[in-house]
């Protein structure tokens, strides 16, 4: 038998235990400080409220005509960023549990429940990207939890081409690098874009020209308003 046989056999045998046999083996750790917690995805109390950070993102003057507001739930640092780095570029989907639960918790901060938005759409990859990672680890995030709240969630917007990462580019280069980068998909529906309020969802937000240049097409098809909430921002 070789060795990755006996790899895959091993795993097929862990699947078939039960979550609490698996739990007693393998005990949840805190993606914080590493102490012991109850189950898969919890946080000990005070390392979550830590990592919450929930704040209006400030917006760059040409960026504010098209984006009205920007929230983020957290600091794009610690844990936080940890769990992010290898859902977004590695693919390692471990750490989803985790962002869950931040999110449940930053989220219930944030959401009021007299608020709804018209539909929320997420920040698109382009296509071969999306394959590659396996999926939109925005949607990963968000979608769920979102569609939890009756909220209607439309990949309204596609990436028309691929554009470099926004990090480590000048302010000029980076709106170079977006620009008209974005367009409505095939699945976006004028009604429930236009006359609505749009709430926007990413990862990450650094600059926001991202968001901007998406806000952008949104408003050009009609949207009454776009806003946008971010996981996670460096920015204070
Ligand atoms: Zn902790």
């Amino acid at each position: 038998m070789n060795a990755e046989y006996r790899e895959k056999g091993f795993f097929s045998f862990l699947k078939s235990l039960s979550a609490p046999l698996l739990e007693f083996l393998f005990p949840s750790r805190c993606p914080a400080c590493g102490a012991y917690v109850e189950k898969s995805g919890d946080w000990c109390p005070a390392c979550l409220a830590n990592a919450v950070r929930v704040r209006r993102l400030p917006i760059e003057g040409e960026h504010r005509k098209n984006l009205e507001e920007a929230w983020a739930f957290g600091l794009y640092h610690g844990a936080l960023r940890e769990l992010l780095i290898p859902l977004k570029f590695k693919r390692k989907r471990s750490g989803i549990p985790a962002i869950r639960s931040f999110l449940e918790e930053a989220g219930g901060a944030l959401h009021r429940e007299d608020w709804m938005p018209g539909v929320v759409v997420p920040v698109p990859l382009f296509a071969e990207k999306e394959k590659e990672r396996g999926g939109n680890q925005t949607e990963m995030i968000f979608r769920e939890w979102m569609e939890a709240q009756g909220w209607v969630w439309r990949r309204a917007l596609v990436r028309t081409r691929a554009t470099k990462p926004q990090f480590g580019l000048s302010a000029p280069m980076r709106a170079l690098n977006i620009k008209d980068a974005f367009a409505l998909s095939e699945d976006a529906r004028l009604e429930e874009i236009a006359g609505k309020n749009i709430l926007l969802v990413d990862d990450i937000m650094t600059t926001g020209a991202t968001l901007a240049e998406c806000a952008r097409i949104l408003r050009s098809a009609g949207a009454a308003s776009v806003s946008a909430w971010v996981l996670a921002s460096d920015r204070a």
